[in-house]
């Protein structure tokens, strides 16, 4: 099949054509899809896109004009994809159900433990010979409550670490997972799980019901100090809220992997311009908070694996077979 890869960085395209061994006829581009860069897939049975190509009604309906009939989504999250719109242009969409909840577990263990012991400040003033200490002073995590917001793969694996740091461990999840019930995880409503937690870690896909679940109510109700943490997506959190609170102080840190307007910014090289977007410089000016851009999924395993199943799901599509990647028309 012909297929063009949008969003394409070199680590996406060495392992997809590792993976590929020339079955597929892909085409890279670092371009990010959106309604004006549509037409750059003429003629090409299949797109291949990451989380931030913006596959909405007006962009779906250029893509079938060209004649796309199927998207290979390589990420979990497929909130960037009307579904309903990609249903009437008759384009089917596959993701990656699964590929390493460790991945990005670990890296939202890795953005708690650098706030939380400031190793990202210690490894700048080591290396201008300040040996002193002060102003690095951490917490234990053991004994401490994690509020965990969805308790699936991701979640589950970030709940089983913590109950290793001797966490005690709440939950927020639509449906209980067995796996974190044996883990000792008890579930919450939010606003319990909001006033309990020491640290707050998000493993919800967004949709319309957790679009700002974290919002100025539920920020009002943490613990002074409190940990943040988002590896999600951005949406989750109303940025505004968070900023207020960060200015009273109330919040003890925040680490983001993700940020609710990271289309603009994540994946593309600013550094010899400026960033046009005020809040998320305003949000960069406490140093309590610490963002990656998106790189919690980055790791060698996480990558081979996407590539795998991308290249079945465009194999599978290819010879009208559907698997447990297929998304839902809706
Ligand atoms: P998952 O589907 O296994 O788990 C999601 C959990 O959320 C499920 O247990 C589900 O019941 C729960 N849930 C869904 N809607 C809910 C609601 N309205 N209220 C309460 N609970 C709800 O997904 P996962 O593999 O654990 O991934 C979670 C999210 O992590 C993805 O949707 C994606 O947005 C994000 N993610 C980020 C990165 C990254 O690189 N930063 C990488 C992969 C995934």
């Amino acid at each position: 099949m012909r297929v063009f890869v949008f969003s394409t960085r070199p680590y996406d395209r060495d392992a997809l054509e590792k993976a590929n061994g020339g079955q597929h006829e892909l085409t890279f581009s670092p371009v990010s899809l959106d309604e004006q860069t549509a037409a750059l897939a003429k003629g090409y049975e299949a797109v291949c896109l990451f989380v931030n190509d913006r596959a909405d009604v007006g962009t779906l309906a250029k893509l079938a004009e060209g004649g796309v009939r199927m998207i290979a989504q390589r990420s979990t999250g497929f909130n960037n994809i009307d579904l309903e719109a990609a249903h009437r242009h008759g384009i089917k969409a596959f993701r990656v159900g699964y590929y390493s909840p460790y991945a990005v577990a670990e890296h939202a263990v890795a953005l708690l433990q650098t706030l939380n012991r400031r190793t990202h400040r210690a490894f700048n003033r080591v290396r201008e010979n300040n040996f002193l200490l002060d102003g690095l002073v951490g917490r234990d995590i053991h004994g401490r409550t994690v509020g965990i917001l969805g308790t699936g793969k991701i979640g589950t694996v970030f709940a089983r670490i913590m109950k290793g740091f001797g966490c005690t461990l709440l939950g927020y999840d639509v449906a209980p997972n067995p796996q974190c019930l044996e883990l000792g995880v008890s579930y919450v409503p939010v606003e319990e799980l909001a006033a309990r937690a020491d640290i707050l870690s998000l493993h919800l896909p967004l949709t319309p019901e957790t679009h700002h679940i974290i919002n100025a109510d539920v920020l009002n109700r943490t613990k002074p100090g409190v940990f943040l943490i988002n590896t999600s997506r951005g949406k989750l959190i109303d940025t505004d809220a968070l900023i207020d609170a960060l200015r009273t102080g109330h919040i003890g840190a925040v680490g983001l992997d993700v940020y609710e307007e990271e289309e603009s910014l994540f994946f593309r090289d600013f550094s010899q311009d400026y960033v046009r977007d005020d809040r998320f410089t305003r949000l960069l000016s406490f140093p309590s908070v610490l963002v990656t851009a998106h790189q919690a999924f980055l790791t060698e395993e996480a990558l081979a694996t996407i590539a795998r199943t991308t290249l079945q799901n465009l194999s599978d599509f290819a010879e009208n077979r559907d698997n447990e990647n297929l998304l839902p028309p809706r």
